[in-house]
């Protein structure tokens, strides 16, 4: 499952950057783009205009970038989502992370357009669990494979974790076994039969997301988000024993990625930027130590609780994807450029 590239350098984790539209507002308020997807795919540019008549064009490279005319439909493909769900369905762990400034289409790619977050018609998770349930259907005509889904979705807020599914609960306890590693104990697991069931999950854990009045938005997402399905399987060949497979997939929507100064937080708040920070940071840490092939207590997993959640899912033969979003209006590029920058550094 491990790819390798000619330089000895791992590839598991690929990274995509996505640019959203300008908003009708932001057209409206005469905003411009300043960003471009080269015509080979794998550059962008950004022109930061902060310095006057000496615009800076900077270009970034990764495995791929999707502009801003490229609709839902086609991100699952461009990204090459396929062979992580494959995997999964053949016992291994994959996550799709999406991270970027608040506003820059998070939760947008990953769930679709939800401004009252009740729908998740197209986004990622969607076509996602849609391909592995038509999966596990195809299989099921063929041979003896029988298969069981459940989801659970957690936060990570201040270094914390809360089940979504289960709002009277204190913050769960995060364990550590050899089988497992790091798992979250005690969190309510929801069987899902149908891609209905897994929405049902995602509307009741969106609307306990926590959302806090920030003055750069009031809908800004300060917690890490994780939904994981569960794909286990048992298949029964002859008369051996059954083979047996658990597969899981992640799904991270990472907090706004916005700096301190900007939004003028203070007292509690300062404590939370400075939690969502470090584990942002933290995962662009692991990320890069894992890209360079390091291996065991080189990579930093333990130096944050999203990363600790994340081991093993990012290390080993898993495959993952991380999707930068990025707005292009030239008011935010510092933001933009934030976002590349870090995104750049985990390859
Ligand atoms: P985030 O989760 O990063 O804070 P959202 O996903 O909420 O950002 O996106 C912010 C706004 O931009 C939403 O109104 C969303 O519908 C819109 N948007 C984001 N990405 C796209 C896109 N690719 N195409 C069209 N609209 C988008
Ligand atoms: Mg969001």
């Amino acid at each position: 499952n491990v790819e390798v590239d000619a330089d000895g350098k791992s590839n598991n984790i690929s990274v995509f950057v996505r640019v959203r539209p300008l908003t009708r507002e932001e057209k409206a308020r005469g905003e411009k783009s300043c960003v471009q997807v080269l015509k080979d795919t794998q550059f962008i540019k950004v022109v930061d205009y902060g310095y006057g008549y000496n615009a800076l064009t900077r270009k970034f490279q990764f495995d791929g970038c999707i502009g801003h005319e490229v609709g839902q439909d086609q991100v699952m493909e461009k990204c090459k989502v396929q062979r992580l769900l494959d995997s999964v369905l053949e016992g291994y762990s994959s996550a799709v992370i999406a991270c970027g400034q608040t506003g820059s289409g998070k939760t947008y790619t990953m769930c679709g357009r939800n401004e009252d977050r009740t729908t998740h018609g197209d986004g990622l998770i969607a076509q996602c669990v849609t391909y592995l349930f038509e999966a596990m259907k195809k299989d099921h005509s063929g041979n003896q494979r029988s298969y069981s889904f459940r989801a659970s979705y957690y936060e990570v807020y201040n270094e914390q974790v809360n089940d979504l599914l289960r709002l009277d609960c204190a913050p769960r306890d995060v364990k550590w076994s050899v089988k497992d590693g790091y798992y979250v104990d005690d969190l309510l697991l929801v069987d899902c039969e149908c891609v209905d069931d897994v929405f049902s999950v995602l509307n009741e854990g969106a609307k306990n997301r926590k959302v806090g009045s920030h003055d750069l938005n009031k809908d800004s997402s300060r917690s890490h988000c994780i939904m994981t399905l569960h794909v286990d399987s048992c298949s029964e060949i002859g008369d051996g024993a059954p083979i047996v497979r658990y597969g899981k997939m992640l799904f991270v929507d990472l907090a706004g990625s916005e700096r301190l100064k900007k939004s003028r937080s203070s007292g509690d708040m300062l404590k939370e930027t400075g939690n969502i920070n470090r584990s942002l940071f933290t995962l662009g840490k692991v990320i890069s130590a894992l890209a360079e092939g390091k291996k065991g207590d080189l990579v930093p997993y333990r130096e944050s609780m999203l990363t600790k959640l994340l081991m093993e899912t990012l290390g080993g033969n898993s495959l993952s994807l991380m999707i930068a979003c990025i707005s292009p209006a030239s008011s935010v590029v510092e933001e933009t450029l934030g976002t590349l920058y870090y995104a750049t550094c985990t390859k």
